[in-house]
């Protein structure tokens, strides 16, 4: 059986092409960057030719880039070293209630060593207002992290506005944008951050590799220590492989991504207008034209996301019910929730994340298939008897 994969937001495939220029890196290229002799200088070479690449894409300079472990590692480096940074002068930190729970996460370890966070609502269609970061800011404010567009529901914030709010408080703006760089234009200075978070695994590039866009002259302490590497600002000998394998899907992610995106978002509409249409009682979340080109996610009332998911995987379709990272527990969606869903709508909620190797055959299949696994679902569902 052909398996279709639409859970790029969880994970992409890497580009046979990240691959190729991957691996010479760690075979004959497999230097210590740190050392002085030839095997170390290629890789030292290699190594800032990708962090130009990944400057590039979002218009920061090279020595603002600092290679971390993935999107992960980046928000906590972000907001946990500014919240070290600038305890002296404050100890409020406003973020959303939608953010990835590396952030949500890292607030709530702040939260328990006396830092206050103000976790900020949405709208239903996830959009955070700018006016209410205005007014949640006190003179005791040290950072703003609103995420650029969620994982979930593909809604994309206005980080602009919110950017100029924080720039005119003085306050760091930290944006968590592991979503959105290569996929939509990310430009460090139009969105006015400070502190940028990214991931190569969610751009064809390999796991365990990310960075964090910290604009020069922020105060930020690292957490990382040991070696001189990065500038001393994170410790450990660099990934190469990995690095020079970002660098190489951030080529690629520049090159295709104004094409990719309106191929993706006409892909996304059509299989968001197939499923409204062809199965009753479902409705979109997030919002329906600021989303990110590759995102759909619905809510299909009296059945199981899990249910679907597990009849989708027996037909070769993968996708997901709430995030990869929250799919294991039974807990609804912390972000569906923040958008009024009922517990019950956030569990009967689907996300096809489509991607490079999506195609229009592979979405009319879903649309084929989904309406017949509901149908079914439903004539079996207590829920539905419990509605009629
Ligand atoms: N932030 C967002 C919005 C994400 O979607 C993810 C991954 O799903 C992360 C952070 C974490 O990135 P990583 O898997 O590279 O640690």
């Amino acid at each position: 059986m052909r398996r279709i994969y639409l859970d790029y937001a969880a994970t992409t495939p890497v580009h046979p092409e990240v691959v190729k220029t991957m691996l010479p890196y760690f075979t004959d290229a497999f230097g210590n960057p740190s050392t002085i002799y030839s095997y170390g200088q290629e890789a030292k070479g290699a190594l800032e030719e990708a962090r130009d690449n990944v400057a590039a894409l979002i218009g920061a300079r090279d020595e603002e880039i600092v290679f971390t472990s993935g999107g992960t590692e980046a928000d906590n480096f972000a907001i946990k070293g500014v919240a070290y940074t600038k305890e002296p002068k404050g100890n409020h930190i406003i973020t959303s209630s939608i953010e990835h729970h590396a952030v949500v996460e890292t607030c709530k370890f702040l939260e328990r060593r006396g830092f206050r966070v103000t976790y900020l609502t949405v709208d239903e269609y996830g959009l955070v207002d700018p006016d209410d970061v205005k007014r949640a800011i006190t003179d005791k404010t040290i950072l703003i992290s609103v995420m650029h567009a969620n994982n979930e529901m593909g809604t994309i914030e206005p980080i602009v506005e919110i950017g100029r709010i924080a720039r005119e408080a003085g306050i760091y703006f930290h944006t968590d944008a592991v979503q959105t760089v290569g996929h939509i234009p990310v430009d460090v200075n139009e969105l006015r951050v400070d502190l940028l978070s990214m991931s190569a695994h969610k751009l064809c590039g390999p796991k365990g590799i990310g960075a964090l866009y910290i604009r020069k002259g922020t105060k930020l302490i690292s957490f990382m220590h040991g070696g001189e590497q990065e500038r001393r600002r994170r410790a450990s000998t660099e990934n190469v492989p990995g690095i020079v394998g970002f660098g190489k899907a951030v080529e690629l992610a520049q090159q295709e991504m104004s094409e990719e995106a309106e191929r993706l978002t006409c892909l996304r509409d059509q299989l968001i207008k197939g499923l409204l249409e062809r199965i009753d009682h479902t409705r979109l979340n997030g919002h329906p034209l600021n989303r990110l080109p590759n995102n759909v996610n619905v809510s299909v009332d009296f059945v199981e996301g899990e249910s679907m998911l597990l009849n989708l995987d027996l037909e070769g379709i993968c996708a997901s019910t709430g995030s990869a990272c929250s799919s294991s527990s039974l807990e609804p969606s912390h972000v569906l929730l923040a958008l009024g869903l009922s517990p019950e709508q956030a569990h009967g909620s689907l996300r096809f994340s489509l991607g490079k190797w999506t195609s229009e055959e592979e979405i009319e299949q879903v649309l084929d298939v989904l309406p017949r696994i509901v149908a079914k679902l439903r004539a079996m569902s207590p829920l539905l008897e419990s509605h009629r």
